[in-house]
């Protein structure tokens, strides 16, 4: 099999509704790909998502940087092909962000040509490591620009859809007012259903601590994102300080990087995002390192969970996979399924990245 032409895409998808955490406030999403076409007549579509810019410049990156080198190669030889683009043209300006996360829109897109050629869905084609539905949480009912109302009505509508874990965002200036919140929600989902927080990167080492100390009496399953995802040093403090296990992972763009996180015992659950660490080929790295470290993987949900529905099927130390239904009907063909609480193992052949002809026309921006 070889590749005979690649294009690439942005399509810029409005999401029906703003949300925020303590960083973003998100109204539309960005997916910037390509499609890989082979002389077998199989495509492959693979994508990183961003909240509403840079999707032109990881455009760029896959069209100026990776696709002239995929012509003439054979899709199934997905692992040479990463180290080859990794060390090749973006070597010089990339290792993290952009290009990372272009050449994560490749790798993908090879992986999806991989598991159509085989007739399986991709998770089986990895290897399947469990046949069941997947457990998941919720992030949606957690927003930073909720009232307490909003936030306490929102979660208990969610338990009773059938929801056993949850995710609130927290990292406002006041950290008490972040524990009236925690207190709230905790109260009115009871102590049967999981609870999480995350401060995307809001805090200081300093506030940090405070904010823990704060709200540790609530039972949290984790502390996601507290401080800046390249300062390793001050989340092992934060960790030996505070009994909450600390999550990362969404903005760690190595395998170096989650490697020395779990060396240094500065994370105790990892969230590693095909879309940010470059594809499929390094998740799987970084999977299977926390597995040797006995560290659950609970990847976060940058490619909207169409790819990690995957992904989490075929690895066995996964825990939770993070669901932000923020659509009724999204823009792909094989859409990710939520029933009571858990996500419908995905059936159809591929990575389920593929868009509708329609949504892929009414979207697409460049
Ligand atoms: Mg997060």
């Amino acid at each position: 099999m070889k590749i005979t032409s690649a294009e690439s895409f942005v399509l810029d998808v409005p999401i029906g509704s703003e949300i925020a955490d303590s960083m973003q406030f998100v109204t539309r999403l960005e997916f910037a790909g390509l499609t890989i076409r082979t002389d077998a007549g199989i495509d492959g579509t693979g994508y990183t998502v961003t909240v509403g810019a840079g999707g032109r410049v990881i455009q760029t990156a896959i069209d100026t940087l990776y696709i002239d080198d995929l012509i003439g190669k054979d899709p199934r030889n997905v692992r040479e092909i990463w180290q080859e683009l990794y060390f090749g043209k973006a070597h010089w300006i990339g290792r993290a962000g952009a290009t990372t996360m272009a050449q994560a829109a490749v790798d993908i897109a090879l992986w999806d040509i991989i598991a159509k050629a085989a007739d399986l869905p991709l998770w089986q084609a990895l290897g399947g490591a469990r046949q069941a539905d997947i457990p998941i949480y919720n992030t949606h009912a957690g927003w930073l620009n909720y009232s307490i109302d909003q936030l306490t009505d929102e979660a208990r509508q969610l338990v009773d859809q059938g929801y056993t874990a949850l995710k609130m965002k927290v990292g406002l200036k006041d950290s008490k007012e972040d524990r009236r919140r925690v207190a709230a929600v905790r109260k009115s989902i009871g102590d049967r259903i999981l609870l999480m927080v995350d401060a995307n990167q809001k805090w200081d080492l300093m506030q940090a601590c405070e904010a823990a100390r704060l709200i540790e009496e609530f039972d949290l399953s984790w502390l996601e994102e507290p401080l800046h995802p390249d300062d390793i040093r001050s989340h092992r403090i934060l960790n030996e300080h505070t009994s909450i296990p600390i999550a990362l992972g969404e903005h760690v763009y190595t395998t170096h990087a989650f490697r020395d996180y779990i060396e240094q015992r500065a994370v105790d659950l990892i969230q590693v995002d095909v879309c940010r660490v470059g594809g499929i080929t390094p998740w799987l790295e970084v999977a299977a390192m926390a597995n040797a470290f006995n560290i659950r993987v609970c990847p976060h949900a940058g490619d909207l969970m169409q790819v990690h529905q995957h992904m989490v099927k075929a690895i066995p130390n996964h825990w939770l996979l993070e669901v932000i239904p923020i659509w009724e009907k999204g823009p792909f063909k094989h859409q990710i399924r939520l029933e009571d609480g858990k996500c419908v193992s995905p059936e159809a052949p591929g990575a389920s990245t593929d868009f509708t002809a329609e949504a892929f026309e009414k979207y697409r921006v460049s």
